[in-house]
């Protein structure tokens, strides 16, 4: 049995901490904040009409997300429809533009991006697309709100997944997305520890890994690292690295984001629909209840945050969301909810993306471990870059590799006393 240390109590680092717990490894898990689940994050949210479970990070559990299923029913947990689709949106401040054009130009930037196999930038491509500028604006903006980056640096592949097109179903955990990592934190119990920060990593020369938070420093034979990208590049935890990593960590791009909650007074059809000159989408969507009085937005990609300047002016959003959604009544005294990532200094961004020239090669090495450090998180997967089922892969491959390397330093200490 083997001592590891896992570092951060996000979806990642739980889902590590469960697998290594399940082949019966010694494991300790350092959290910063006092509660698990990182971006994803339930609360309540008190309306007119009562209180409903809002998501401050991670919403949707979308298409082909396998493992976060598979660990939902392991937990005993469920998935809600949201009765809308996270991949069509309406452009609210276009007139003239519908959801469908939007939905056509994208299968044409598909198709079009299938003959250059999808190498370049998202950008690159919307400039070979034929057609109405403003039309590939509204794709533009659908591209920056889900990637949460400019389409001048991510890559194209993105619009395979994240910034899809096409009318699939999404949906919610049941009770809230929190649900699963509070299950997961729970079933882990007191290895689990609260608010204690990470400060750095070190491979000792004579094997093993020294962990030093701000409550002192423990030796463990292997630690797994599920730190967001923004704490990772952060020169304040002083981690392990090579030329490799440092170069695969070169194309990955921090994407930035944040989130409004306005309460409704009364309960809406479910409806979604984008501010393309604000770089935001709004949606109303069921849960178990049904449709949830609350107005819900999302904004996405660094330029429009910063032009928002939500810290200084958070009202300003509330009044252009009341004017894109003046189908919906929201109280005057309605009290927002703002949720600003890059603001908050344990996640330091919203998700990342993958700029051109992100191989699978090269986002593979972004697992490969540095002596006995290993690494896990949304970040370094090729497929589900972003999102929760990325994360939760990531931290299931990393438990997977941690267990290979011990059970082969086992057979070679064996195999060294049957010699002696
Ligand atoms: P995290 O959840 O960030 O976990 C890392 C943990 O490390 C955190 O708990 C953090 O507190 C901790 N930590 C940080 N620094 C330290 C330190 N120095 N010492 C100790 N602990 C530390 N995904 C989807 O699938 N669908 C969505 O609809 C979706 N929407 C999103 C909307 C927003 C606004 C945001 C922000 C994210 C969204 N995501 C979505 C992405 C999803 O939340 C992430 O991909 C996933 O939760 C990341 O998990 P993680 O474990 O890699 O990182």
């Amino acid at each position: 049995m083997g001592r590891i240390g896992v570092l951060g109590a996000g979806l990642a680092g739980l889902s590590a901490a469960i697998k290594l717990a399940e082949a019966g490894e010694h494991i300790t898990v350092f959290e910063a904040r006092d509660r698990p689940g990182g971006r994803v994050w339930s609360e309540t949210l008190e309306t007119p009409n009562g209180c409903y479970v809002i998501e401050r990070g991670a919403e949707f559990v979308l298409d082909g997300y396998i493992s976060m299923r598979r660990l939902l029913s392991q937990f005993g947990l469920s998935l809600v429809d949201t009765g809308m689709s996270y991949y069509v949106r309406e452009p609210g401040d276009m007139p003239g533009i519908t959801c469908d054009d939007i939905i056509r130009t994208g299968r044409e930037a598909l198709k079009l991006a299938s003959s250059s196999d999808l190498q370049g930038t998202a950008e690159a491509l919307l400039a070979e697309l034929p057609g109405d500028p403003e039309l590939v604006d509204a794709l533009r903006a659908r591209i920056e709100i889900s990637t949460a980056v400019s389409a001048s640096e991510v890559t194209a592949k993105s619009l395979h997944h994240i910034a899809s097109f096409e009318p699939k179903p999404s949906w919610r955990v049941a009770g809230g997305n929190q649900r699963l990592p509070d299950a997961m934190a729970g079933a882990l119990g007191s290895v689990v520890r609260y608010g204690e920060t990470v400060r750095a990593v070190e491979n000792i020369s004579d094997g093993g890994v020294l962990v030093t938070t701000d409550a002192g420093t423990s030796v463990f034979d292997a630690v797994i690292v599920a730190l967001p990208l923004a704490v990772i590049r952060d020169p304040h935890v002083a981690l392990p690295t090579n030329e490799a990593r440092s170069a695969a960590l070169g194309h990955v791009l921090q994407g930035h984001a944040a989130k409004l909650h306005l309460p409704l007074e009364t309960q809406p059809p479910t409806s979604a629909v984008m501010s393309v000159e604000g770089r935001y989408w709004t949606w109303t969507a069921t849960d178990e209840s049904g449709v949830v009085p609350v107005l819900n937005a999302f904004m996405g990609s660094p330029s429009a945050i910063t032009r928002a300047n939500l810290s200084q002016y958070p009202a300003e959003w509330v009044a252009k969301a009341r004017a894109l959604r003046a189908d919906l009544t929201i109280p005057q005294d309605a009290s927002a909810l703002t949720t600003v990532w890059s603001e908050d200094p344990l996640a330091g961004g919203a998700y990342a993306a993958h700029a051109p020239g992100a191989t699978a090669v090269g986002t593979a090495l972004l697992e490969k471990p540095v002596g006995d450090v290993f690494w896990a998180g949304e970040y370094s997967e090729p497929e589900f870059v972003g999102l929760m089922e990325g994360a939760i892969r990531s931290g299931e491959r990393a438990a997977g590799r941690v267990i290979q390397r011990l059970q082969t330093n086992s057979r070679n200490s064996d195999s060294e006393r049957t010699k002696a």
